[in-house]
């Protein structure tokens, strides 16, 4: 058999389950694919930031498959209608006999992947799709009534008791050399039209899965202990940073969660028990989880419809002036503002920080939340549907297990709170670097001379007001 291997969101060599199985079936080489999908990425969002993180990581990725033998062809398809065709044509001129992948649980991408197994079986290419995204499949993990979990603490305690059953969590084993065959690789474009990143983003974020396993052993090792004492601040390096490897697969969930596991060997339950740092850590790759299988059970959150869907009848504000003074981190709320610059800088944002700006948008200001998911997954290098949309439905209060809707953060308390000597806010609003950390998260409280020597906005909105606004909304919603 001569398998082609087409990749898509699994840009890596290691613990890649449909890499790993192709190449035990292979006997007459193997091949492998990428598809240049544009339009498909648009569709998606898909910020410049991740379209360029992707590509450099597809070079990388090319040499190392080239190392087994296997030739990474490059193919493009201007719309998605064609990524069938594409696939099965590749398939052909290449004399593969069997298409491996890893399936994708979001709406569109299950489509895409009926039409091109329909394809392939039209010509008699055997398909053979892989569960390779999310550590536990989604639909193995059901409630006493067999429905899928959409309270986290529950699906985190089955995720783990079934994780003990299954003898805990391996990466697959390494793929295997094959003999080469006569196909020769594509280079691999630098960038597409229409997804060009700018240089200052583009050296920020390294490449390719070695840099992610490097990340992962040095956050391991330095800072995994630590996790849960310093993740909520936003000044400090107190996270992975591995989103954006997870979101395009340089690295695995599998190969995250063994290494936390190794690290905490020493005690009996090591997934969440030992060290703190460490399985609160695991606990976030979970959420992941949780996000993925909601997505896969409840397809409606991928079609910009809520989950609680009696918040779809919310009447939201459409105020372009303040969703503009929104996204160019200029409301007047330094954290909120410090977090925007961030993303618009750098393509990436601090957890807690989304969350606060995610409230500070669909509560304070309150504009529909699909909005802010938008422009955050427009620019996110980790744009990654299930995370962005379970962590927008959170903040928004129309989600599964989310923020209830009367806990609204007071964005300036969460500043005094998380970044107490104003050091993330100094580092992103320069404008306010010269105020004491009394001050930095509430410059209106200066006097008006104060505040006019800065070049910084009063806030767009009152803080209690819009707060009351808002609760008094969603209590419409559900009368006592
Ligand atoms: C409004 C909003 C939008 C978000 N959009 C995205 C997104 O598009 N892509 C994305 O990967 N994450 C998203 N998140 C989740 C989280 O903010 C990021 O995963 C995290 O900040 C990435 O940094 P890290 O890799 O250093 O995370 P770490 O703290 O090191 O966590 C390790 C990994 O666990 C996963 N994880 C951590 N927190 C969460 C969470 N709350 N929900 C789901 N997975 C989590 C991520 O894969 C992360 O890389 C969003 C959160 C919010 C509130």
């Amino acid at each position: 058999m001569r398998p082609l291997i087409w990749f898509r969101s699994d840009l890596r060599v290691d613990d890649n389950t449909a890499l790993s199985n192709a190449t035990r079936s292979a006997d007459d080489g193997a091949v492998a694919l990428f598809v240049i999908s544009p339009a498909e990425w648009k569709a998606h969002d898909y910020a410049p930031a991740r379209i360029d993180l992707m590509l450099r990581s597809l070079a990388e990725l090319s040499r190392s498959l080239d190392a087994l033998g296997i030739p990474l062809l490059i193919r493009a398809a201007p719309t998605p209608e064609q990524v069938a065709a594409t696939v099965v044509k590749a398939c052909i001129d290449s004399r593969c006999d069997a298409v491996f992948f890893n399936r994708e649980y979001e709406v569109n991408e299950q489509r895409r992947d009926r039409a091109v197994i329909d394809a392939l079986r039209a010509k008699n290419i055997h398909a053979s799709p892989w569960h390779d995204q999310v550590v536990m499949e989604p639909g193995s993990l059901r409630t006493g009534a067999g429905n899928v979990y959409t309270v986290f603490t529950p699906f985190k305690r089955a995720w783990i008791r079934l994780a003990g059953e299954q003898g805990g969590v391996e990466p697959r084993p390494s793929p295997r050399k094959v003999a080469s065959c006569d196909v020769r690789p594509d280079p691999v474009p630098e960038s597409v039209a229409g997804f060009e990143c700018p240089r200052a983003v583009s050296t920020l974020w390294t490449a390719g899965e070695k840099h992610a396993r490097t990340r992962l052993t040095s956050f391991i090792e330095e800072r995994g202990r630590a996790y849960k004492d310093r993740r909520d601040i936003p000044s400090v390096d107190g996270t992975s940073g591995l989103s954006p490897h997870l979101a395009i697969g340089t690295i695995s969930p599998r190969r995250c969660i063994a290494a936390a596991v190794a690290a905490n060997a020493a005690t009996k339950s090591p997934l969440d028990a030992g060290s703190e740092g460490l399985v609160t850590w695991i606990s976030e790759l979970i959420w992941r989880e949780f996000y993925v299988h909601i997505v896969s059970g409840f397809p409606r959150v991928c079609m910009h419809k809520a989950f609680q869907q009696g918040t779809d009848a919310i009447r939201w504000n459409d105020d372009e002036a303040k969703f503009r003074a929104w996204t160019s981190g200029r409301t007047g709320i330094p954290i909120v503002d410090a977090g925007m610059r961030q993303l618009a800088a750098t393509g990436w944002m601090h957890n807690r920080v989304r969350m606060i700006t995610a409230m500070f948008l669909s509560k304070n200001l309150f504009i529909d939340w699909r909005r802010g998911e938008r422009h955050f997954m427009t620019n996110l290098v980790d744009g990654f549907l299930a995370s962005n949309n379970g962590g927008w439905q959170w903040s928004a209060s129309t989600g599964t297990d989310a923020a209830p809707y009367f806990r609204i953060f007071n964005p300036v308390s969460q500043g005094e709170r998380f970044d107490p000597d104003g050091v993330y806010v100094r580092r992103w609003v320069p404008e306010l670097s010269s105020l004491g950390a009394e001050a930095i998260h509430d410059p209106s409280s200066l006097s008006p001379l104060a505040l006019a020597r800065l070049d910084y906005p009063m806030p767009v909105v009152d803080l209690g007001r819009s707060r009351l606004a808002a609760i008094e909304a969603f209590k419409k919603l559900r009368p006592a």
